[in-house]
């Protein structure tokens, strides 16, 4: 491998809370069955966990209020918690008088999680506290037609790497989520005849990870890590996102009443493949003529760019054209951008996002792309469904789909079920030892 690798980011924060005594409240409470039930269950430790991480009850009395348990029984549970390291007791609250309730805080370092954003021909890796917080990153050329032992071989080591830099050991690993260019089954975890990797097609990437973390490892399609990783930091309050990736090919992530939508299939959103007008002499590499992709993607761009004398061979060539003011990069770019506001007025139409988000390379140059998009997709759509419509650029820029696959990992593994079972666990076996 080139030695190009460097770390872009690294953030230490110190141990800053205390934690209450281990272990002296772990207790198991079985009922005649020998079923635990003190911490499972729609109000159960989980929950709890939930509501503490997402602000919403930060003291026993105001959990005990939003969950409708018995004080004792919230305080069982928030022992459990504590006891997991999973909460820990932050200091007094605001109080107009006597001694203030305790405040609590999620432990977003109790564990860390590993995140690869596999692209066509350039990967980000990063690890990230359990707040999806980046602590250390890393970035490198790497083909993803080199095949999956090649490439994931590399990022085993650099996720070795990245957690010697932040002083973390594997067992410290809560889980890992990698994106990929490609279609995927996300419940197995198996790239779905993807047409840009080569050997990938069945290959489980959660069987390859298996035994070197005692964690799961999740999968999904490059554009749905990064619609989760722009939805759950910018937008969380809203239902229905589409994020629109505008790199090399085109693809769309959609968020529909705040979950990743994958469909059938897991094959969602693929709008590269939509004909649009005008583009007939176009073939595209799916062997349909006028696709998206194949007229306003960033090969196609490139493309296009060398036809006109100006040489360009990929996307970050056009991007970089049209920040040096080239007046054939600009002119090219806003035309893609009506290209893909022609499509994107028939999602408008279908699905009613309230925002449309534009990420990828060529999305680094979106004022010129939104201007295109804004223009075609408001004259196109109907008003009831362009009310409100906001069409704004990633916020996270090249660093969505990284983010966004801790995110993906973070939200299974905090899930309160999952939480459920690791309480009950640990309390069954605590009772048995
Ligand atoms: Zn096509």
């Amino acid at each position: 491998m080139p030695p190009t690798t460097e770390v872009v980011g690294l953030t230490r924060r110190p141990f800053c809370f205390t934690l209450t005594q281990l272990g002296a409240s772990r207790m198991a409470v079985t009922d005649e069955s020998g079923t635990s039930r003190f911490w499972s269950g729609p109000a159960g430790a989980g929950a709890v966990l939930r509501l503490i991480r997402d602000g919403e009850a930060v003291t026993r009395a105001e959990l005990a209020r939003r969950t409708g348990l018995a004080r004792s029984t919230v305080a069982q549970r928030v022992d459990a918690l504590l006891d997991h390291r999973l909460v820990y007791e932050a200091g007094g609250s605001e109080s107009t008088g006597g001694r203030p309730p305790t405040v609590l805080a999620f432990n977003h370092e109790a564990g860390v999680v590993l995140a690869a954003d596999l692209g066509a021909t350039h990967s980000r890796l990063a690890v990230s506290d359990l707040a999806g917080v980046p602590l250390a990153e890393v970035t490198q050329e790497l083909d993803i037609a080199l095949g999956p032992e090649a490439v994931l071989n590399w990022v085993q080591d650099r996720f070795t790497d990245l957690l010697a830099d932040v002083s973390r050991k594997p067992e410290d690993v809560r889980g890992v989520g990698v994106g990929v260019p490609g279609p995927v089954s996300h419940a197995t975890g198996q790239p779905v005849s993807p047409p840009i990797m080569p050997g990938w097609d069945g290959f489980s990437i959660p069987g390859w990870f298996a035994g070197r973390y005692g964690a799961p490892v999740l999968v999904d399609n490059d554009v749905n890590i990064m619609a989760l990783g722009e939805h759950w930091t910018s937008w969380r309050d809203v239902d229905h996102l589409l994020f629109i990736k505008v790199g090399t090919g085109i693809g769309c992530g959609i968020v529909a009443d705040g979950d990743i939508h994958r469909g059938a299939q897991g094959a969602a959103g693929d709008i590269g493949h939509v004909r649009i007008s005008g583009h007939d002499d176009v073939i595209c590499r799916c062997g349909n003529v006028g696709c998206l992709e194949a007229v306003a993607g960033g090969r196609a761009l490139a493309r296009q760019l060398t036809e006109s004398g100006v040489k360009a061979s990929h996307s970050r060539d056009v991007v970089r054209l049209v920040r040096e003011g080239n007046p054939v990069a600009t002119r090219l770019i806003r035309e893609a951008g009506r290209g893909l506001g022609e499509v994107l007025a028939g999602c408008v139409n279908f699905f009613n996002p309230s925002v449309i988000v534009i990420g990828g390379d060529i999305g680094q140059v979106h004022e010129q792309l939104l201007a295109g998009v804004r223009e075609v997709t408001f004259r196109r759509s109907l008003p009831l469904a362009t009310g409100d419509l906001k069409t704004v650029a990633s916020q996270l820029g090249d660093r969505a789909g990284v983010i966004g696959a801790a995110i993906m990992v973070i939200e299974r593994v905090l899930a309160p079920d999952v939480i459920d079972r690791e309480i009950q666990a640990s309390a069954e076996s605590g009772a048995a030892a």
